[in-house]
């Protein structure tokens, strides 16, 4: 946002650190789970969010409007959502394992954003804090003319982003954020997300330039295997 609160339109020039979604107390605000590709830990960073938070007793649930291929994140939210039922936290559920738009041209049948955007609204309604995961990346087809993109500015949530962590991250993420900043919503921080034990000199070197590039908060970088994420890392989620 700049100074009126308007959101920032296009600005690809990353400035200076945005510090201002840091704080140590969760207020409870709903947010996007996006990532730098497919693979790179969303469910896996949703989860350990949602029960994080659900142990300092806020009332955290997930969502994953669209499943496509199976419903292993969806069940994965559910559980750590205090055990929801299956059809609110994914309305959507496409059995080929493809993009949306794709699952959608072969099964015949359009994926209406209307309906991804009422899930939400119907969780929002009786939880105080959800947290989205969306499908993929962010300019992943959904619809014919709707992406992922269209789906966060249609809710109009804060983003964090998830990136795998290997040679080429970096990249990624710059593109991601620019993608973001390009259609006037903030990232408020970043996970990198540490996808294998062995490491290269790329991966060790990543998290100490990713602030510095971007301007946004690396909020953790993320072990493998690591099951659990710190308060600190909670209170600096977006609120
Ligand atoms: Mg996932």
């Amino acid at each position: 946002m700049d100074s009126d609160g308007r959101p920032r339109k296009g600005n690809l020039s990353f400035p200076r650190l945005d510090r201002s979604t840091a704080g140590s107390h969760h207020l409870g605000v709903s947010f996007f789970i996006t990532g730098t590709d497919t693979g790179v830990g969303k469910t896996h960073v949703t989860r350990l969010i949602l029960e994080g938070l659900r142990k300092t007793g806020i009332d955290a649930v997930g969502y994953k409007p669209l499943a496509c291929g199976d419903r292993d994140d969806a069940r994965i939210l559910a559980e750590a959502s205090g055990g929801l039922p299956l059809d609110e936290v994914n309305p959507v559920f496409l059995k080929s394992a493809v993009a949306p738009y794709v699952a959608g041209l072969l099964e015949n049948r359009s994926v209406k954003p209307a309906e991804l955007v009422a899930g939400f609204q119907s969780l929002a309604a009786a939880h105080p804090l959800v947290v989205v995961e969306g499908a993929g990346g962010w300019e992943v087809p959904v619809a014919a003319n709707y992406r992922i993109a269209d789906l966060a500015c249609d809710l109009g949530l804060p983003v964090v982003l998830v990136a795998g962590n290997r040679l080429g991250a970096l990249n990624h993420i710059l593109l991601t954020l620019g993608a973001i900043r390009a259609r006037g919503l903030i990232c408020a921080g970043i996970f990198l997300n540490q996808l294998d034990d062995e490491l290269d000199t790329a991966m060790i070197t990543n998290k100490g330039v990713i602030e510095d590039l971007t301007g946004v908060p690396l909020l953790e970088h993320l072990i493998h295997g690591q099951d659990f994420l710190d308060e600190e890392v909670l209170g600096k989620l977006p609120g």
